[in-house]
């Protein structure tokens, strides 16, 4: 078995995967990591149709400016020679348009406050309060600043047991604001009283420091990560599906592939869905309480996407986003009834270069339940059956004719359209039912619904989104955290702030 002991194998090349085998592998370690798929970077991933490429799960990003949380980290993962950027709107990089109404977020702390006080001129002090709240918050947490990376990675216990909503709640008594702040939910999949204030502060300081789309897809990052490690001596092995997780009486051993391959460490990361992971542990070292607790814990909304090319040179480049609710309650958009879908939906533009003139393709990304494609859950990509097929078209046209709505004569500029389900999601990243972001954290139940990066095995550990929680950042941090239990956290702080 020549080449197939290793220091640490880790499953799945998801951003954490990749995160956590580029801090590794550059620390010396042999790292080996195993993607099912035969492209690396989970929702990273990109595809090409016609010649034009799509991004699948990073649309964009935040806190990019030198100095700011992601742009330090980037340079620490050696990123910023291969990921262009496209900056997004500074006065409005989110548009929302609630029932109606239409209200943005700009750049900037007071210009955030100033351009959504003309909309809610009485509600200014609100509006700042809210402001200096998300920023507090952002900047309490130890995972949010590198200076206090190195005290205790865990979060204040009012922002595990503060929903949200009630933050939002607690700073005005205008429910249109409410409903204006609660107004980009769908990139954190909130639920009302439930998610926490963590989650929706972090990420939406995350923006407003800064926000831009990357140029020419996702994919650079995950092969820029990818070229690192193996320039760093780590192995990816791709096409390389892990079917078991193998245990001695003491801890984690070895993998074993569907093709029957065994490949040994003396540590392992997961970074596939740690519910996943579990059903591929059959050792009584994961007891069954725990094994309880994790698959217990529920998963959040999934999403139908349509592609769009548009034809050339017709539709003019937007540099913001578009949130779209077709009723004035940004929380309720996840129990629509089938027949009204979409109740919402997010429109963008891909950027092909820095500053571009015309559009040549979007995407349009509504919230889908997993029941609405249950019935199709047994088949696999490109043999779901006529019927799945005529579904997606019936729920494109309907998805395609309210964009229209908004934005008149859209329809005539599409060239051609590809969709997503959240069977799509679940099959091409192995996350339960299509969610976006994998588990819902609830704070009501913070401890039984957290996945720490320690599991119950002591030689193996959980990263990804579930772990801290999603997005660039926040699965940033979580690697961070995972491959800190192997290499001790000083030693990764040290070589960040010495980058930075
Ligand atoms: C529609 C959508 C839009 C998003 N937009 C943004 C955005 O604009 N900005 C942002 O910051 N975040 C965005 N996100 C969130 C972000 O993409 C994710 O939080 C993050 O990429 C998840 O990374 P992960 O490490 O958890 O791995 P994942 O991306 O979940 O990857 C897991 C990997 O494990 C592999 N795997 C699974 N099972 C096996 C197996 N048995 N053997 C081997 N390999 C296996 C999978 O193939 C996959 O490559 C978006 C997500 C979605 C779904």
């Amino acid at each position: 078995m020549e080449n197939s002991k290793y220091d640490t194998i880790i499953a799945g090349s998801g951003l954490g995967g990749l995160v956590c085998g580029y801090i590794l592998a550059k620390n010396g370690y042999r790292v080996a990591i195993f993607e099912k798929n035969a492209q690396v970077g989970g929702c990273l991933q990109t595809f090409t149709r016609r010649g034009v490429k799509f991004d699948t799960g990073m649309h964009y990003i935040g806190s990019m400016k030198e100095g700011q949380i992601l742009h330090q980290f980037f340079k620490y993962l050696d990123l910023l020679k291969d990921v262009r950027l496209s900056p997004l709107d500074t006065a409005g990089f989110e548009v929302i348009s609630l029932a109606g109404q239409t209200f943005k977020y700009a750049q900037g702390v007071e210009n955030f406050i100033d351009v959504l006080a003309r909309e809610f001129p009485e509600n200014r002090e609100d509006i700042k309060r809210y402001a200096e709240k998300i920023k507090a918050i952002a900047d309490s947490s130890p995972l949010y600043n590198l200076h206090k990376l190195n005290s205790t990675i865990f979060i204040d216990t009012e922002m595990v047991t503060m929903s949200a909503s009630e933050l939002i709640d607690s700073v005005t008594d205008n429910p249109k604001l409410r409903q204006a702040l609660a107004g980009n939910l769908p990139l954190y999949a909130g639920v009302k009283d439930k998610t926490p204030v963590y989650i929706q502060a972090l990420l939406n300081n995350f923006y407003i420091q800064s926000a831009y789309r990357i140029v020419g897809g996702s994919d650079c990052i995950a092969n820029s990560l990818a070229k690192s490690i193996e320039n760093f001596g780590g192995k990816i092995y791709k096409n390389a599906e892990i079917e078991e997780l193998i245990c001695d009486s003491e801890k984690m051993t070895k993998i074993r592939l569907a093709s029957g391959q065994e490949y040994e460490a003396q540590s392992f990361i997961s970074n596939i869905h740690p519910q996943v992971t579990l059903d591929k542990i059959h050792s009584p070292l994961i007891r069954k309480v725990y094994r309880d607790r994790i698959k217990s814990i529920e998963n959040g909304i999934s999403n139908f996407t349509v592609f769009l090319i548009f034809k050339k040179n017709m539709v003019k480049y937007l540099n913001y986003n578009y949130y779209y609710y077709e009723k004035p309650d940004a929380w309720s958009i996840e129990n629509y009834a089938p027949q009204e879908f979409p109740q919402n939906y997010l429109y963008m533009h891909q950027a092909n270069a820095e500053n571009q003139e015309f559009a040549e393709s979007a995407q349009v990304i509504a919230y889908m339940r997993y029941d609405e494609v249950k019935r199709w859950e047994n088949t696999t990509i490109g043999q779901r059956g006529a019927d799945y097929e005529a579904f997606k078209k019936e729920k494109a046209e309907k998805t395609v004719e309210k964009l229209n709505q908004q934005f008149p004569h859209i329809k005539d500029c599409i060239s051609a359209y590809y969709t997503s389900s959240p069977l799509t999601y679940r099959d091409y990243t192995a996350t339960v039912n299509g969610a976006m972001y994998g588990i819902i954290r609830d704070k009501n139940n913070p401890m039984e619904t957290r996945i720490s990066q320690r599991t119950k095995i002591s030689n193996f550990f959980f990263t990804g989104q579930n772990i801290n929680t999603h997005g660039i950042l926040g699965v940033t941090i979580g690697a961070i955290t995972t491959a800190a239990e192997i290499l001790g956290k000083k030693r990764i702080v040290e070589d960040i702030c010495k980058n930075s």
